[in-house]
């Protein structure tokens, strides 16, 4: 078993669209981000390619490459753990945090899992999503950034005992 843990803030400013785990969250403000700035899916992307020793988000998808502007998070997860499943492993499970001032997320959190779980393959029991405010300190509790963190726990297909 392999575990791996990931992390990601972003800036959060007017005008921009608020999407968390590949669910649209209703708020005036959003992340300043080359991409959709995804943070949870881009702190689970870190966590797989973590547990994996398979490098980092910034590695794979450069901010520079045009190709990435604008992308769709849940996309690059999709490649992610094609990627993690070529190097031999399956996720068992998913634990991650989102960090966020305004709005409360308890509304979203179902959705969020059910999407996560589609997008990984494993069944929704496995995912577990966490919401916590800033207590209105630091940038998460000043509503200036969303954060997320991520653990995953990796295995590897169980042998057939019985051969
Ligand atoms: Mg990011």
């Amino acid at each position: 078993m392999r575990i791996g843990f990931g992390s990601d803030i972003h800036r959060l400013i007017p005008g921009r669209k608020l999407i968390l785990g590949g669910i649209t969250v209703d708020s005036p403000v959003g992340p300043e981000a080359h991409s959709d700035g995804d943070v949870l899916v881009h702190a689970v992307i870190d966590a797989l390619l973590g547990a994996a020793a398979l490098g980092d988000i910034g590695e794979l998808f450069p901010p520079e490459e045009t190709r990435w502007k604008d992308a769709d998070s849940c996309e690059l997860l999709t490649r992610v753990i094609r990627l993690v499943e070529e190097a031999g492993f399956m996720i068992i499970n998913l634990d991650a945090t989102i960090h966020l001032e305004r709005p409360r997320l308890r509304p979203y959190k179902e959705k969020i899992v059910r999407n996560l779980a589609k997008t990984l393959g494993i069944s929704a029991d496995t995912v577990s999503i966490k919401a916590k405010t800033g207590e209105q300190v630091g940038p998460v509790g000043r509503s200036e950034a969303v954060q997320a963190d991520a653990a995953v726990l990796l295995g590897t297909p169980e042998p057939d005992i019985w051969v």
